[in-house]
């Protein structure tokens, strides 16, 4: 299982994701900044930090 924890990238967001895959995880991730964050855009820089940030469970 993979998790993320959106306050690791954004500080203060208490926002969490767990998912099977990585694909999975970062459509979450993605699908959360869309909506949470309209500032934030998924970047492929983006997304290369957020896999930085992807733990195993
Ligand atoms: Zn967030």
């Amino acid at each position: 299982m993979k998790t993320i924890t959106c306050g690791e990238l954004v500080p203060g967001c208490t926002y969490k994701a767990r998912a099977e895959t990585e694909a999975e995880l970062l459509q979450k991730v993605s699908e959360h900044v869309r909506t949470a964050h309209p500032g934030m855009e998924m970047t492929p820089k983006m997304v290369e930090k957020v896999k930085a940030k992807v733990h195993e469970e």
